[in-house]
């Protein structure tokens, strides 16, 4: 409202002017130059007015929201004063519990192109309290957090919640590793290159993975043309006698396999990407996992993509001490807020499977999401079904020894097939209206499409109802017959 209006003055004004500017160049009288003058100002004026009233209009909607209480007119500008009599306790579940993002109408574009987990946000909303984290001016001055610690950064709290996490899942091996904290794992992947590319080889180490591979690892690998290392594709098609480095994400991005090492020679590392790699997605098998170097994150573990969180579990010293110094001379370090935040969901995730007599059986983090994505592959696998254009893959199933029940994999991406003529299946579905990613950025065919499974519950069950009408094809254009 406030902008339309200015942009509205704006116009009006420049119209104005150049009426008098006009009437000047044709030498007209005085007088009604002065006039005109005085009518744009009057008019500036009067715009100015209604800007400071739409101001105050705003402001005063703002207020009744943000207060939950009744409008006063009189003391529209005073939050403070009027929202003293509300406790700020009131304000944020008002907040917490109020934010409802509306279901998205059949004409518009349900975006599932990158994976946002913002159905995590619901379970989290829910807690309440229990994940507030207050976090007072004086603290965190410091770049550093355990100057006696190899990844000096790393928040003690952080560092204990993450092993208390791993040891309750049974995961992967904490016991004798280094941990190194990263902006993300998307860091500590560069980080990881950094440290186990050769330092002064005649040529950069190649970097695989088997295709379909997550589409940033070309992308970042190849961002700085690094003369250490280079993006070399797919694994299976790596028949190079020299060193390389082999990319393992297991459960995949984009199909959600499990997945193990395919180059298998000499010479070669691995980097473990464990992102998904928690018992909502995929069984938990025993033993934990025990790699070199093993990639974790927040981001699809609780879902908090936004606090930038990821943490290595890393064998070898050496390699430690290189992923931090490739921290510190990227970032001097990650924040500690974020790390602060992240030990206080962690352990809150514990606690929701430990303290059973504080939380119910449904509060259980993992249990909860467990559920959530298996209601969601099997709405999933009922539209694909319904509509018949499309072809998903088929999950074996595994004994998790987390949960001691036996189920098939619940990725968090589909990885979708076009049936029949569909070429490019992401144009097909954005004729749709449903933008997803196409197989080709995953070194495969661009008949796939990786479609997130982690929106929110609303665009979740609009995208499965716009998939199960989606029952024919386009009619093939006159210049393909
Ligand atoms: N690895 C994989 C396999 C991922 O799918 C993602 C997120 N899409 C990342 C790493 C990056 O995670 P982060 O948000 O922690 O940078």
């Amino acid at each position: 409202m406030i902008f339309a209006l200015l942009k509205r003055k704006g116009k009006r004004n420049h119209d104005l002017l150049s009426v008098v500017s006009q009437s000047y160049l044709r030498g007209e009288d005085r007088g009604v130059k002065k006039a005109i003058l005085m009518a744009v100002e009057l008019r500036t004026m009067v715009l100015g007015h209604f800007l400071v009233i739409s101001l105050a209009l705003n402001a005063g909607l703002l207020y009744r929201n943000y207060c939950g209480g009744e409008h006063k007119s009189q003391n529209i500008f005073s939050f403070k004063s009027e929202c003293k009599n509300s406790s700020s306790a009131s304000t944020m579940a008002f907040l917490e519990t109020n934010f409802q993002p509306s279901k998205p109408a059949l004409s518009e574009v349900i975006d599932l192109d990158h994976g946002d987990p913002t159905m995590y946000e619901r379970y989290w909303q829910q807690t309440g309290d229990r994940t507030t984290v207050v976090i007072p001016g004086w603290k965190f001055i410091s770049y550093f957090s355990d100057v006696r610690s190899l990844c000096w950064f790393l928040e003690p709290e952080f560092a204990s919640s993450v092993v208390r996490l791993h040891k309750l899942v049974g995961n992967a091996a904490t016991d004798g590793r280094y941990i190194v904290v990263g902006t993300g794992s998307t860091q500590l992947f560069q980080a990881a290159l950094y440290a186990v590319s050769p330092p002064n080889a005649s040529e950069p180490i190649s970097v695989v993975s088997a295709a379909p591979f997550y589409s940033s690892y070309p992308q970042i690998t190849d961002f700085l043309r690094s003369g250490l290392y280079k993006w070399a594709g797919d694994a299976r098609k790596f028949k190079r006698d020299a060193p390389y480095i082999e990319l393992v994400t297991s459960p995949n991005n984009p199909d959600g396999l499990s997945r193990v090492a395919v180059v298998n020679r000499d010479r070669g590392v691995l980097v473990h990407d464990l992102a998904y790699y928690w018992p909502q997605y995929t069984p938990i098998s025993s033993p934990p996992a025990d790699h070199d170097i093993m990639l974790f994150t927040v981001s699809k573990s609780t879902g908090h993509a936004g606090t930038r969180l990821g943490w290595a579990l890393v064998k070898d010293k050496e390699t430690a001490r290189k992923m931090t110094e490739f921290i510190v001379l990227t970032s001097i370090g990650v924040s500690k807020e974020s790390q602060l935040r992240a030990a206080k969901i962690l352990q809150v995730i514990s606690d929701s499977h430990e303290q059973r007599g504080i939380f119910d059986e449904g509060e259980a983090f993992f249990e909860h999401k467990y559920h959530h994505m298996a209601r969601r592959w099997k709405q999933l696998r009922a539209a694909v079904e319904k509509s018949k254009l499309f072809r998903l893959p088929e999950f074996p199933h595994g004994k998790c020894e987390f949960s001691g029940r036996t189920f098939a994999l619940q990725p968090a991406f589909a990885w979708l097939k076009c049936e029949g003529d569909t070429e490019d299946c992401e144009a097909f579905l954005r004729g749709h209206k449903v933008l997803t990613r196409s197989g080709k950025h995953f070194g495969e065919s661009t008949r796939h499409v990786r479609i997130s499974m982690l929106p929110r519950d609303e665009v979740f069950d609009q995208f499965t109802e716009r998939l199960a009408s989606i029952t024919s094809l386009p009619l093939p254009s006159p210049s393909s017959t």
